[in-house]
């Protein structure tokens, strides 16, 4: 059923009539100017953005994602290395279908490499064989952002994306002398150290550093950090919330994980998807609670044991306090 416009449509209609086209003209003109030009061309760094002052953009593709090979395939002063090339291509081609998920229009992936993710306290204090393991990641270099893909041993996807974006980086800095940290310092104070880069993958992302962070300190975003993106969505997530806005998928909780670790002997492993990791930790906690119980019982059954029954307990409060420390941190987005 037909209903009549209501009076000030009719109005404005009549007054828009003969202006429409011209007016339609200049609002779209103007939108265009306005958006093109400092997202585009002014801020962020585009795809053919040169790296390396000796060498002109190459884009091309790779299993579907945007490459540019003028860095992918050469060291940090711009010389083609076929180790260089070879290396980066592999580590690529078991993540590209991820990467045609995660990359925004107009990005383009300039290196990636292996490093390890930050270690939590009781992993440092430890510094345990499986904390390697669990830790293996690769950093993808693009135009616009850094991506940290924590992968398995085979170097197949965790299905957990840490990202940040160039203008949110206030500093990359690489230390050690064989084998590399890196450490980047971000806009919002935060700071994070990657460990074990190549010395030649540390050198590379530096002279891409200190291209691309002058050519993007535009271009800030609302996290002025790293944010955990959705490995299924790919938007970003909330810290501590343990489902997705934007797809509803739900997420390994800190709560479960802590309980399971008190109950169970690295339960906290074996929640978090690393049954073979759990395994040590597993035996020496199993071992542990044990002798505690043993050196109990001894204490009860003769007092004179009381020194040992303190250092014990001590030594229990000590490991606890270790063990919460490393459940503080909030837990990295894993599908429940
Ligand atoms: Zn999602």
């Amino acid at each position: 059923m037909g209903k009549t416009p209501p009076i000030w449509y009719q109005q404005n209609s009549l007054l828009l009539g003969q202006a429409s086209l011209p007016l339609i003209f200049f609002f779209t003109g103007s939108y265009v100017t306005l958006w093109i030009i400092p997202h585009s061309e002014v801020n962020v760094p585009a795809a053919d953005f040169r790296i390396h002052e000796n060498l002109l953009a190459r884009t091309e593709m790779l299993d579907g994602v945007s490459i540019r090979s003028d860095v992918l395939s050469t060291d940090d002063n711009g010389e083609q290395k076929e180790s260089v090339q070879k290396r980066t291509r592999k580590i690529l081609q078991k993540l590209c279908p991820v990467l045609q998920r995660i990359l925004l229009p107009g990005e383009t992936i300039l290196y990636a490499m292996t490093a390890r993710s930050p270690l939590s306290i009781l992993e440092q204090v430890t510094a345990a064989w499986w904390t390697a393991l669990l830790a293996a990641c690769v950093v993808v270099v693009t135009n616009k952002r850094l991506l940290f893909l924590p992968v398995k041993r085979d170097g197949n996807w965790r299905e957990s994306v840490r990202a940040v974006h160039w203008g949110d980086l206030e500093e990359v800095k690489a230390k050690g002398l064989l084998v590399r940290n890196v450490t980047f310092k971000f806009k919002n104070g935060a700071k994070s150290t990657y460990t074990n880069f190549r010395r030649a993958d540390a050198k590379k992302l530096a002279a891409i550093a200190s291209a691309l962070l002058p050519a993007s300190s535009g271009e800030q975003t609302s996290a002025h950090g790293p944010v955990q993106l959705c490995p299924d969505c790919c938007g970003v997530l909330t810290e501590r919330q343990y489902s997705c806005v934007g797809c509803g998928l739900t997420f390994k909780n800190e709560k479960t994980m802590v309980l399971r670790s008190i109950f169970l002997p690295a339960g906290g492993y074996f929640y978090t998807g690393h049954p073979l990791i759990a395994i040590l930790p597993a035996i020496v906690e199993t071992i542990f609670l044990v002798d505690v119980l043993v050196i109990l019982s001894a204490g009860l059954a003769s007092p004179k044991a009381a020194p040992d029954l303190f250092a014990a307990l001590l030594g229990l409060g000590i490991f606890l306090a270790l063990e919460n420390g490393h459940h503080n941190s909030p837990l990295p987005p894993l599908r429940s």
